[in-house]
């Protein structure tokens, strides 16, 4: 799946997706909250109101970089929190290549924060080692978020990613700590949209007059855009990213910019529009 914004070409390469099991997640997403929502189905919500997700990494291609936003769960990793997402063995690095984009020639990596879902692959398994998995890149994390995460770094849920995912980067001198207002090229900057984890940034676009979002984890879900006020049991101060997501979705649904979720199922991405007293991910 790829999307074009200008010269700038977008493309989802999938890890996982699963349909119901996300209310751990978005507990206010009951299949009878769910069902009324007609515009979710087939794409973000089965008949039955389970919610569909998605974890996948988007690569951004610009006249200039090859960045990857985002690195999943990545393989082989344990001490997650997650049952199933222990030991994974998916085919993610052969598909990105499938897809004509070789680790090797990844020059730049961004985690829009670093909770487990987002590093995995900023590292593989060889020999026992955690190596990275784009040694060509500069891996970009947040200042804000880094520092953040490294003083919880006895947080159970959190000591495990750091060790295999972010500290291997870290150590091999690939990370570039940024401001939440980043610009990495002409056409691509961060956003600060902060909320569900402190340093969290989003991923503008902009070429030739047409531009993009891709979200990170402020929204999780695009049920969120009928009811912003539902926040995820990640969000790690629930009032900053419900006015994260209020006050993003009132500029979105002004404006005419491709959505990509992070998390988004199916099509994955849409505008903005409005609907009612909220709004709904339209074509
Ligand atoms: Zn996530």
């Amino acid at each position: 799946m790829k999307w074009r914004i200008g010269e700038v070409t977008v493309a989802k390469i999938v890890e996982l997706e699963v349909t119901g099991g996300s209310r751990f997640i978005l507990p206010q997403a009951t299949p009878e909250a769910i069902i009324p929502i007609e515009w979710l189905r087939p794409d973000f919500a089965d008949e039955r109101g389970r919610l569909r997700m998605s974890i996948h990494a988007l690569v951004v291609e610009t006249p200039s970089r090859r960045i990857v936003v985002d690195t999943c769960l990545g393989n082989d990793k344990a001490n997650r929190r997650i049952p199933t997402w222990n030991n994974l063995q998916t085919s993610f690095l052969g598909d990105l290549a499938a897809a004509g984009y070789g680790r090797e020639t990844i020059d730049t990596v961004i985690c829009t924060h670093l909770h487990v879902d987002h590093v995995g692959w900023n590292t593989m398994l060889v020999e026992d080692q955690w190596v990275p998995t784009f040694p060509k890149a500069r891996y970009l994390m947040g200042r804000i978020e880094f520092t953040h995460w490294i003083s919880q770094h006895e947080r159970e849920d959190m000591s495990a990613v750091l060790a295999d995912s972010v500290t291997p980067v870290r150590e091999a001198g690939l990370v570039d700590l940024v401001e939440t207002d980043h610009r990495i090229c002409d056409e691509v900057n961060l956003v600060p949209t902060p909320g569900h984890t402190p340093g969290h940034v989003s991923v503008r676009i902009a070429s030739l007059g047409e531009e993009a979002l891709i979200t990170g984890d402020f929204m999780h879900h695009p049920c969120q855009i009928a009811h912003p006020g539902w926040s995820s049991t990640a969000d790690s101060d629930p009032v900053e990213a419900r006015l994260t997501r209020e006050r993003s979705l009132t500029h979105l649904g002004n404006t005419p910019v491709l959505v990509i979720g992070t998390h988004f199922a199916g099509r994955t991405a849409g505008h903005v529009v409005r609907d009612g007293d909220a709004y709904r991910l339209a074509e």
